[in-house]
């Protein structure tokens, strides 16, 4: 995504580098590792997608959304067993580390991998947080699940259904904090929903969906009112409607936006063209996320210096910005609190390490 950008200073690189940080907006399944995928597809003796690691690296890059699509169903099919979700998920953690990043809110398809490859839901889950306690014990990383209903799927509405029947039925140490809604916006609505959003909220889980990325500021508004969701995935195109931004600021309601993913996707035609920095000034509560890393070819470090190139974001706005996705976390209040006290101290350790005091 190359795209001119003025160069930035040494200082302000290493900042982004090291900086702690959050990330709320990343999808399981979108974030396997091109090698790790091979040696799943031999694992489970699947037919890879290509063969070797640079043909399946040429084969994730984002071509358009079609063969995104093709992409996310041929990972999907060489996750087969726990141990499967086990090892991803501790590569999520691994490669989450190597960023700083301390904490992430993890999107995952349960449904579709339950019903396409016989996963029984709950060994899924386990395999995850073997996976999720592997990444805390070796990196000190957090990770909480958010399970999304595909709105589009064969089996939908149905599949949300399932899906919140699993989910509320958990422990809290089963790390999954919110119920989310995915798939293609365009021809699905969130108001068949509405029931299973009202029983996830109703049993203590967070709620919130993706909207506004490939239909307009009406998904989102319907979001809002009918499901009642507390963030909004995307929500790029709000941009489009005074009236609902001045809501979403009023009512503080985050959004978490993800800008390769949406100059990939083709939402954005340019990061000139993207609404991040008017969002911001607006009062919008925002957060910099990177969806789906490996095939949008970024990261959340990746997305940070989007920050700092194209929209000329300095240390405090970029500290302002990795503390929004603290602040609007679904971690439980105390948990919270801890979390942005940790923030804070290694933010100031590392400004006064880089020169770069308030
Ligand atoms: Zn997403």
């Amino acid at each position: 995504m190359a795209e001119i950008a003025s160069p930035l200073d040494p200082r302000l690189e290493a900042f982004i580098r090291r900086m702690p940080k959050a990330e709320i907006h990343l999808h399981l399944e979108g974030s396997v590792r091109p090698a790790t995928l091979l040696e799943l597809a031999r694992r489970n003796g699947v037919d890879p997608p290509a063969a070797g690691e640079a043909a399946l690296r040429e084969f994730f890059r984002f071509r358009d959304f079609p063969h995104f699509i093709e992409v996310y169903i041929a990972v999907c099919s060489c996750l087969r067993t726990p141990d499967d979700f086990a090892t991803i998920v501790r590569e999520v953690g691994e490669d989450a580390s190597a960023q700083n990043i301390r904490y992430l809110e993890i999107h995952f398809n349960p449904e579709t991998n339950v019903r396409k490859r016989g996963l029984d839901f709950h060994e899924m889950l386990a395999g995850m947080n073997r996976g999720r306690a592997e990444a805390r014990a070796r990196w000190g990383v957090e990770m909480r699940w958010i399970a999304d209903g595909v709105r589009d799927s064969e089996t939908s509405p149905w599949s949300v259904t399932r899906t919140v029947d699993w989910i509320t039925a958990l422990a809290p140490d089963d790390g999954v904090v919110a119920l989310g809604l995915g798939g293609n916006e365009v021809g699905h609505p969130p108001a068949p929903f509405a029931a299973d959003f009202a029983r996830a909220r109703a049993a203590g889980l967070h709620t919130v969906a993706h909207a506004g990325e490939t239909t307009g500021p009406e998904t989102i508004r319907d979001s809002l009112d009918l499901l009642q969701v507390e963030r909004i995935g995307h929500g790029v195109r709000a941009a489009e409607d005074r009236d609902l931004v001045a809501r979403l600021v009023r009512d503080r309601i985050p959004l978490e936006l993800c800008p390769t993913s949406n100059l990939c996707t083709g939402v954005v035609g340019s990061f000139a063209d993207h609404p991040f920095p008017r969002f911001d000034e607006a009062g919008v509560i925002v957060t910099v996320n990177s969806d789906d890393p490996p095939l949008f070819g970024t990261t959340l470090t990746d997305e940070f210096f989007v920050l700092a190139r194209h929209w000329g974001y300095d240390a405090d706005g970029l500290q302002r910005i990795a503390l929004n996705a603290v602040d609007v976390s679904f971690l439980p209040d105390d948990e919270r609190t801890r979390m942005r006290g940790s923030f804070e101290a290694e933010f100031a350790a590392l400004r006064q390490d880089l020169g770069l005091q308030r």
